[in-house]
C-alpha cells in the first residue's frame, strides 16, 4: 500500500479514579492516535506513552512530535507492504518505540481493511477468546483491596493482579492470598526494586504467586537473571523487554520465566508477534498487556492475545473500567465463557479498528496534525476529523 497521508493527535483522557503504581498517581492517560491513509482506505492505530516518562523514556508530547516530524514524513509516498517493510523503514531512527507502535499498528489495520479480513486472522491468531484480568492499583485501604479482589472472583476474573511498591508490600499480599488461598495472583513492581531487596521477593516465594512482574530496573536484564537464580517464583519482564532483540537476550540470560507483551513497549504487532514467536520457540509462556488505552489499542491487543503462546489471562479492560466516556469502543464482547471466565471476544466479522468519536476526540486533543504531500504539520482539525463510514 502506498501511505499518502498520516494524521496524529495527542488526547488527555481523565481517569474515572487516579491510577496509583509505583511510578505515582495519574489523573489522566496521555494518549496518541494515529491514522494512516491510502486511496480511499484508511486505518487507525494508538499508543499510551502517558504523559511524563516514568513508565519508559518515552512521554505523549515526545511522542507526537517525533511522529509529525521524522516518522511520518518517512512513511510519505512510501509503498509499505509488510509490518517487516514498515519497521524497516524506521529502523534507522533509534528507540521511540511507542511512537513506532502507533504506526505500526495503524499499518496492520489499514491492510486488514484493505484485505476485507479481520486483524486476528490477518495475525495468525488461533482462537477468538481470550481469558481477560483484573488488575489493582494501591487503594486508600487493605479493606477496599479485600472487597474488590472478592469482587473480581465473583464476576470471574481468571486472575489478579495487584500492584505492589513501598507502603503496599509483603502484608498487603499475604493479606489477600490469606483470604484467597487458591486465587491466581501475581504482583507488579513497576521496576521499584534493586538487587538488595532479594531477601523481600524471596519471603514472596512462600505466598504462591504467579509470577512477579518487572522487580528490578527498567532496563536492566542481568540483575533480573541473578534474582531469577535466587527464586522459585517465576519473574515476568515487563518494562525491560523492548524489542525483539531483548527478549532474546533475556531468554539467553535466564532473566524471567515470563514475558508481558505491550504493543506499545515493542514498537507494535510486527515485534509484539515475533516476541511471541520467540518465547515460544524457547519454552516461555507470555500474554498481553496494555496501558490503558481506547478502543482502538484495545482492539489490537485483543487481535494479538488470540495467538497460542498468550497463555496467561491479558490485561485488556471492558469499556467503563477506566474511562467514563470511551473515546473509541473496542470491536470486542466482554463476557462470560463456559467456564464462568471473563473473556474478551475478537469480532470476527469486523475488520479495521473502531475509531475515535469526532466530537469527543476534540474534547480531549492536545494537539493534531496532518501530514501530506509535503505539507508538515497543518492541523488536522483545521480539516475535520473524518468520521466513520
Ligand atoms: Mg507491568
Amino acid at each position: 500500500m502506498r501511505i499518502e497521508a498520516v494524521e496524529v493527535y495527542h488526547a488527555s483522557l481523565p481517569l474515572l479514579s487516579p491510577w496509583r503504581t509505583g511510578y505515582g498517581e495519574d489523573a489522566a492517560v496521555d494518549t496518541v492516535l494515529v491514522r494512516l491513509e491510502s486511496g480511499d482506505a484508511w486505518g487507525w492505530g494508538e499508543a499510551t506513552p502517558f504523559e511524563r516518562p516514568e513508565y519508559s523514556a518515552e512521554w505523549a508530547g515526545g511522542a507526537f512530535i517525533l511522529i509529525r516530524d521524522v516518522l511520518a514524513p518517512a512513511l510519505l509516498a512510501a509503498e509499505i507492504e509488510s509490518g517487516d517493510d514498515l519497521r524497516a523503514r524506521l529502523g534507522r531512527f533509534k528507540g521511540n518505540f511507542f511512537a513506532k507502535a502507533t504506526l505500526d499498528i495503524a499499518w496492520w489495520n489499514l491492510e486488514a481493511e484493505l484485505q476485507g479480513r479481520s486483524l486476528r486472522e490477518l495475525l495468525g491468531g488461533t482462537r477468538t477468546a481470550v481469558p481477560v484480568g483484573a488488575d489493582f492499583g494501591v487503594m486508600d485501604s487493605l479493606d477496599d483491596l479485600l472487597a474488590a479482589v472478592g469482587g473480581a472472583i465473583d464476576a470471574g476474573f481468571p486472575r489478579v493482579k495487584l500492584k505492589f511498591c513501598p507502603g503496599w508490600e509483603f502484608e498487603v499480599v499475604a493479606e489477600v492470598r490469606k483470604t484467597f488461598p487458591k486465587l491466581t495472583l501475581h504482583i507488579d513492581c513497576n521496576s521499584g526494586y534493586t538487587l538488595a531487596d532479594a531477601a523481600l521477593f524471596r519471603k514472596l516465594d512462600s505466598l504462591a504467586l504467579a509470577m512477579i512482574e518487572q522487580p528490578l530496573a527498567h532496563d536492566d536484564l542481568i540483575d533480573h537473571a541473578k534474582l531469577q537464580r535466587e527464586l522459585d517464583t517465576p519473574i515476568c519482564l515487563d518494562e525491560s523487554i523492548v524489542s525483539v532483540r531483548a527478549a532474546q537476550q533475556a531468554i539467553e540470560l535466564g532473566s524471567c520465566g515470563c514475558i508481558n507483551v505491550k504493543p506499545g513497549r515493542v514498537g507494535g504487532l510486527t515485534n509484539a508477534r515475533l516476541i511471541h514467536d520467540v518465547c515460544r520457540a524457547a519454552g516461555i509462556p507470555c500474554w498481553v498487556g496494555g496501558n490503558l488505552e481506547t478502543g482502538v489499542g484495545t482492539s489490537a491487543a485483543v487481535a494479538l492475545a488470540t495467538l497460542d503462546n498468550f497463555v496467561y489471562p491479558a490485561d485488556i479492560f471492558p469499556p467503563g473500567r477506566f474511562y467514563r466516556d470511551e473515546l473509541a469502543r473496542p470491536l470486542v464482547e466482554f463476557r462470560r465463557d463456559e467456564q464462568g471466565r471473563q473473556t474478551a471476544i475478537a469480532f470476527e466479522a469486523a475488520t479495521g479498528v473502531p475509531e475515535p468519536d469526532p466530537e469527543h476526540l476534540r474534547q480531549v486533543l492536545v494537539e493534531t496534525a496532518r501530514i501530506a504531500n509535503g505539507h508538515r504539520g497543518v492541523p488536522a482539525d483545521a480539516i475535520g476529523i473524518t468520521a466513520r463510514r
